[in-house]
């Protein structure tokens, strides 16, 4: 791992630096790069615009790790709020929640209920639910509660990431549920024992995890998506898409509001399914951090939005 990225994932786990950032309005600012504002108001109207050539939208509340079992209560109820509004203004979104921020770390029951509580809503809004995947910890825990939720509600997807040696196993493991994943490269700091240290093995353990999931649609054993902005990568998996035979339709490509917006705006008008992830809320900083320490040159960019 470059020493810019271990600094700045280091550095998302600092309350203190937590606290001066959020409170600070100059930084504020900086993150509209990557949020179109706090409120969930905001994510929506601007989610209304980019919908308008056709892409699919994702929402997530920012937050995770709770403290108190209760507050998750509040995130359930906010995200049924959500699915209301998503079907009031006739988006086409679904949600991505954290297990963490349903009270993961608490009740696993309590957290298993909450997810069965938000499929069922979004199930009825016309919607779908998605479930992120946290740091290494979690990923037993996360896969439970993904065999369950999508064995009742068939829509829900799970994110799993490359950089973790075990990933192949547990899509071979999700394969007879007829999985919907979005394969991610992975955000947090992992160690060595778990997940690749360097990235180009990250990077090399994505396309051949994507080239199972194409192969896996083939035959309708899986929905994939792939979450990531490297455009050579998705070149690559569009080009093997084609080679064996799989429609367009049959894959998706999903991205972070604010970064790569033409690239999303291009695979859109070449007849890809494409959505944007939008985040919103005020417990951004840990988040933000991790889309800094995903391309260290993003601190220079927000160093000129700071000092203009
Ligand atoms: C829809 C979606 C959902 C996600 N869900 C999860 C999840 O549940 N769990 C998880 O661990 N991670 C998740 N991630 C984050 C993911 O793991 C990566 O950290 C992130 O996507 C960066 O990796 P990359 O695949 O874009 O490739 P990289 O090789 O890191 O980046 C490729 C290129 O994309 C551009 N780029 C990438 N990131 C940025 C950025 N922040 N700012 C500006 N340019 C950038 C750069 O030009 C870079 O060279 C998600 C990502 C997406 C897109």
């Amino acid at each position: 791992m470059s020493l810019g990225r271990s600094i700045l994932l280091a550095a998302a786990r600092s309350d203190r630096l937590n606290s001066f950032a959020t409170k600070s309005r100059i930084v504020k600012r900086a993150t509209r790069a990557f949020m179109p504002g706090e409120r969930p108001e905001d994510a929506l109207d601007a989610g209304a615009k980019l919908a308008a050539d056709g892409r699919l939208l994702i929402y997530t509340k920012l937050g995770e790790a709770l403290t108190a079992l209760k507050d998750a209560d509040e995130v359930r109820d906010h995200y049924f709020w959500m699915f209301d509004e998503i079907r009031g203004r006739k988006l086409p979104a679904t949600v991505s929640i954290k297990p963490t921020q349903l009270g993961l770390d608490q009740s696993e029951s309590s957290c298993m209920s909450h997810c069965f509580a938000l499929a069922s809503k979004a199930e009825s809004t016309g919607s779908a639910l998605w479930i992120d995947m946290e740091d290494s910890t979690y990923v037993d825990r996360t896969l439970a509660l993904y065999e369950a939720v999508k064995a009742k509600y068939p829509r829900t997807g799970l994110a799993l990431q490359s950089y973790l040696y075990r990933t192949p196993k547990d899509v071979e493991r999700l394969r007879p549920l007829k999985p919907v994943i979005r394969l991610v490269k992975g955000a947090y700091a992992e160690p060595a024992a778990v997940a690749f240290p360097k990235k180009a093995d990250t990077d090399a353990a994505y396309e051949q995890i994507a080239a199972t999931m194409l192969q896996m649609a083939l035959t309708g054993e899986c929905h994939p998506i792939f979450g990531t902005h490297d455009l050579p990568l998705i070149a690559r998996i569009g080009a093997r898409a084609e080679e064996i035979g799989l429609a367009k339709g049959k894959y998706e490509f999903h991205m972070l509001y604010g970064i790569r917006e033409r690239a999303q705006q291009q695979l859109r008008s070449e007849g890809h399914g494409v959505a944007t992830l939008i985040s919103y809320g005020d417990a951004w900083y840990r988040w933000y951090m991790r889309r800094l320490a995903e391309r260290p040159a993003n601190v220079l960019f927000v160093a000129r939005s700071i000092f203009g």
